[in-house]
């Protein structure tokens, strides 16, 4: 082969490569003349056809450098490199229309020396095109997700690695690159936690995806609203591998719809509920009442001449003592019951729970008197009052708005009275609760000044008519209804539970009055006071009934306390060791009106007694009914064995008097030797009756 042949087959070799290359290759000799150049490089630095023909180095220069953004600098790397044949250069050329090209600059050596430069140039622009948009369209998305408030996760269900995007790191109060991502849960609302965990594990189960409202709580404490959003996504298997999802901050969201429910269910002015969650609220309590079979109580409160203050005074002050009356309505009733204002100078209020209307008339009352407390209103003292009216369920009504309407009518009957009071829907029970309320008022009055009376029944011995003791019988001189009987306030007083102070203003009276006695030298050897049930089930009975025999310096053996018979079988238990405690601090004790309860025998001898008093009802008859008799013959036959007295009550004839002596009864007291007698007359009664005892 011709050396010369192959040579150009070489050469021809090298520049078909040459014009092949990707790149625009330009070799030039060490001094910067140019050697060679491909057809890329013309194309791509786009020189003209006359710089080419002009084989002008200079101007192919010039024309490079004017297509460059920073051509001084290029020139300068171009002088540098020019300068130092043996080093390589990279570098990336920016042109002012946008092209990016790689620039590299290697030395070409012979025999290991430098005889000139290739320079080659690659048209990036495309992939610093994509970059860019790449880049362009990451901000965006983070930017949306910004301003949107989402965020995008990923989490791998299997090793629980999770990525998370910018927003959630600022959603979640942490920073992008210094704090690591976490599962959620550890951001989880306490409240919220167990609902979110079950949900997602319920979409897990499926491979499917969830959907919830919940709190996050942020290691700052702050509270934030999220929507969390996740999509597990199967492995060939079909098991979740991979759960996606986007959470969005909505906090902002939940803070406009509350404050939308709150505008829609309260009163702005007050912040008390407006008729809407009234409704609802009423609705609740009747549900309530009727699972606990109790009353609900719906109050119609309204002011009286509001409408004069408010012209008078301006709607300001009209305003402010609208807010006072709701606090004071709060703060008098219970947490658990529901204060409205209904519009205007109108308010309801909603008793939940109540066990009687005596109660509901009580609150009414209390309602009434607070609100006519003095207001103090931009530095000034004003009076205002309202009426009351007053419908119950179930009695005045099964649903809301019949409840409502029925106190309403009864706030104008109310008013219709001059205001500043309270009145049920219906009369009856108006008169009722009104009486009852009167009563328990003048009760307690009564008791605070001390205003009782006690009367004094002589007990005699049957068998020289002897005085052994005294009973002490209440009495209430009535402002008005003259000296009542126990039995007209007895029973209310056990109900409103009034008799335990009564009851012990009664023993202490009694106490002192036989002190008294004891110092005149007239004293009965015995005095005995009578005790409610109510009474022997206060826990420090025993105590109070000693302080008070001290108090009054009295012995305990010269005090019977009397029990029914139907309050010591109440709770037997209880009975014996209250009886037992009183034996021990030595107060005798009897069973009165024995024989009217149903005492079974066996429980009558655990009580540790001294003495039974045979009911009224037994002597009454006992000479005209032979059962009479004989019920009385067994009392005290019973007596006789346990070593009981029997002391015989309502003795009204001598042949009552006579039977009962020859039964074997040890004492009596009644009409026919007196009826219960104030002090006085009882000290003239012991008198007469020792005269009478010396002359007989
Ligand atoms: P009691 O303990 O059985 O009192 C006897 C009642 O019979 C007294 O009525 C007395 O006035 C009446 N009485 C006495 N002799 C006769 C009579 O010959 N014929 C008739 N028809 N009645 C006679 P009073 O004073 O109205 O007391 C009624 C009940 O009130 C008492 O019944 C007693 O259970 C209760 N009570 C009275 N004072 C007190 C008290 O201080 N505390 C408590 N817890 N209850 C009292
Ligand atoms: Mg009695
Ligand atoms: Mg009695």
């Amino acid at each position: 082969m011709n050396p010369d042949n192959s040579l150009d087959a070489e050469r021809s070799l090298l520049l078909s490569t040459l014009e092949a290359t990707a790149d625009g290759i330009l070799v030039v000799d060490t001094t910067g003349k140019i050697v060679r150049y491909n057809g890329r490089f013309v194309r791509m630095w786009r020189i003209p056809d006359h710089v080419l023909a002009s084989r002008d180095d200079e101007k192919a220069l010039a024309h490079v450098l004017s297509q460059l953004r920073e051509p001084e600098a290029f020139l300068a790397k171009v002088r540098e490199l020019y300068a130092n044949p043996e080093a390589d250069s990279f570098d990336v050329l920016h042109f002012t229309d946008g092209r990016v090209f790689e620039r590299y600059s290697i030395p070409q050596r012979v025999n290991d020396k430098a005889i000139g430069r290739v320079w080659s140039f690659r048209d990036v622009s495309d992939r610093v095109d994509a970059v860019r948009a790449l880049r362009r369209s990451e901000t965006l998305l983070a930017e949306a997700q910004e301003l949107s408030h989402l965020g995008s996760w990923e989490r791998d269900v299997a090793t629980g690695d999770v990525v998370w995007s910018a927003e959630v790191y600022r959603m979640f109060g942490l920073v992008d690159g210094t704090d690591k991502p976490t599962p959620f849960e550890e951001f989880d609302h306490p409240d919220d936690a167990e609902l979110v965990q079950r949900k997602i594990q319920e979409a897990r189960s499926a491979c499917g995806s969830y959907d919830i409202d919940h709190r996050i709580v942020r290691r700052d404490g702050t509270i934030r609203w999220v929507q969390e959003r996740g999509d597990f996504q199967p492995d060939h298997s079909g098991k979740a591998h991979r759960l996606l999802g986007t959470v969005q901050d909505i906090t902002d969201r939940k803070e406009a719809e509350q404050r939308l429910a709150h505008l829609a269910h309260y009163d702005s002015l007050t912040g008390l509920p407006n008729r809407t969650l009234l409704a609802d609220r009423l609705l609740q309590a009747l549900a309530y009442a009727d699972r606990h079979e109790l009353l609900s109580a719906v109050l119609f409160l309204d002011l009286d001449r509001f409408k004069n203050i408010n012209d008078t005074m301006g709607h300001s002050v009209g305003d402010a003592l609208l807010k006072a009356v709701g606090q004071r309505l709060r703060a008098t009733v219970r947490d658990t019951d529901c204060v409205a204002r209904s519009g205007g100078d109108e308010f309801v209020v909603v008793l939940t729970d109540v066990q009687n209307v005596r109660a509901v008339a009580k609150i009414a009352q209390t309602l009434v008197r607070r609100l006519a407390d003095a207001y103090v209103i931009g530095g000034r003292e004003m009076f205002a009052t309202a009426s009351i009216g007053v419908s119950l369920y179930p009695d005045d009504g099964r649903d809301v708005e019949t409840l409502v309407r029925n106190a309403d009518i009864a706030m104008y009957q109310a008013k219709e009275r001059g205001g500043n009071g309270f009145h049920f829907y219906t009369a009856s029970m108006h008169a009722e609760a009104v009486k009852r309320l009167l009563l328990e008022n003048d009760l307690r009055a009564t008791l605070s000044n001390g205003g009782f009376v006690m009367h004094y029944q002589p007990v005699v011995s049957m068998l020289d008519r002897s005085i052994v003791g005294a009973e002490a019988l209440l009495r209430w001189p009535h402002p008005t209804a003259g000296l009542l009987p126990p039995s007209d306030f007895i029973p209310f007083a056990e109900e409103t539970g009034l008799i335990v102070p009564v009851g012990m203003w009664a023993l202490r009276a009694a106490c002192k009055q036989l002190q008294a006695w004891q110092t005149a030298g007239c004293a009965p050897a015995r005095m005995t006071v009578n005790v409610s049930p109510r009474q022997i089930s206060e826990p420090d009975f025993v105590e109070l009934v000693s302080g008070a025999l001290d108090e009054a310096r009295v012995h305990p053996r010269a005090i019977e306390l009397e029990l029914t018979e139907t309050a010591v079988m109440a709770d037997v238990e209880r009975s014996v060791r209250v009886l037992a405690w009183l034996k021990a601090a030595g107060i005798r004790t009897s069973i009165d009106d024995f024989g009217t309860g149903y005492s079974s025998l066996g429980a009558l001898k655990r009580f540790p007694i001294d003495t039974l008093k045979i009911d009224r009802t037994f002597v009454r008859e006992i000479r005209r009914d032979s059962f009479d008799e004989a019920i009385a013959s067994a009392i005290i036959g019973i007596a006789r064995n346990r070593r009981l007295r029997v002391v015989a009550e309502g003795v009204e004839t001598s042949e009552q008097f006579e039977l009962l002596r020859r039964l074997g009864c040890d004492a009596a007291q009644g009409y026919i030797i007196s009826p219960p007698l104030t002090a006085e007359q009882f000290e003239r009664f012991t008198a007469s009756h020792r005269s009478a005892e010396v002359t007989g």
